[in-house]
């Protein structure tokens, strides 16, 4: 059984067919999703989601894209920590840096990082982290905060230098790879994901975007998650199952409001 830790399902993309969505992940073998928060103005959506099927948990946060957004800009500590008591909600994010798109002005999307990771440190719940082209900061904040209380996170969809992943790997960070290992010239990445040890990886889709190779380009889902743990698999050199195996114990270990049963939909019809 695979575990999608990081997927949009409540995004209009998936709105007309999410049942049908859930049964090929289903058939491709992901036993559990974490449909992941990008929007505090809109986590009803998220949670509404998580509480009708049993294999789909939540997170709570607002992404850097958003930060700036008048719905969103008076989020505090308390704001996410409330939205956080959900039963459905294993951690809190997406959050953290985008310097490539610069949505909003980076001063707002650190202060809200810190928020973030002050909540996470607060309920002992991990954190999902958004990183792109901010490899410097980035480290910087981890560092400073860390050092500050101790707090478990998840670096998403990682596709950042060397540096960062040690570093990120030295503060007790887990890595998640998504369909950017298997894409042909990112021997780079993939040389990260071979260096790093196996008890801090996990896999995602990052759905809808960012399909894998061979459905790079289209409409991404959770299903896909099995096309990149081949990729990783091979590059970790251990059979698709050993590393299912790992990855999905790895989430557990880390979302650890998550019962072990909760994987394949147990427990429910
Ligand atoms: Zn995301």
């Amino acid at each position: 059984m695979l575990v999608d830790s990081h997927c949009h399902l409540d995004f209009p993309d998936f709105a007309a067919e999410l049942d049908d969505v859930l049964l090929r992940a289903r058939d491709a073998g992901v036993g559990l999703m974490l449909s992941i928060g990008t929007h505090a103005s809109k986590a009803a959506g998220v949670l509404a989601i998580a509480e009708r099927h049993p294999q789909v948990f939540a997170t709570v946060g607002v992404h850097p894209h958003h930060v700036a957004e008048p719905a969103e800009e008076g989020v505090t500590v308390e704001t996410l920590c409330a939205l956080a008591a959900h039963p459905r909600v294993a951690g809190i994010g997406e959050s953290g840096l985008d310097y490539f798109y610069d949505f909003a002005p980076r001063p707002a999307q650190e202060a809200a990082f810190r928020l973030h990771i002050a909540a996470a440190r607060e309920l002992g719940i991990p954190l999902v982290i958004h990183s792109r082209d901010a490899d410097a900061d980035m480290l910087r904040i981890l560092r400073d905060e860390m050092a500050a209380g101790t707090f478990s996170a998840l670096m998403h969809c990682f596709s950042s230098g060397r540096e960062l992943a040690e570093g990120a790997l030295e503060l007790g960070l887990y890595l998640s790879a998504s369909g950017v290992v298997t894409f042909k010239r990112n021997e780079d990445l993939r040389a990260i994901f071979r260096d790093a040890p196996l008890e801090r990886l996990l896999v995602e889709t990052d759905s809808p975007y960012l399909a894998p190779v061979p459905k790079r380009g289209k409409r991404n889902e959770p299903a896909y998650v099995a096309y990149t743990a081949a990729v990783l698999a091979e590059v970790k050199g251990i059979s698709p199952e050993a590393l299912a195996r790992a990855t999905t114990q790895n989430f557990l270990r880390l979302f650890s409001r998550i019962p072990a049963s909760a994987v394949g939909g147990g427990g429910a019809a």
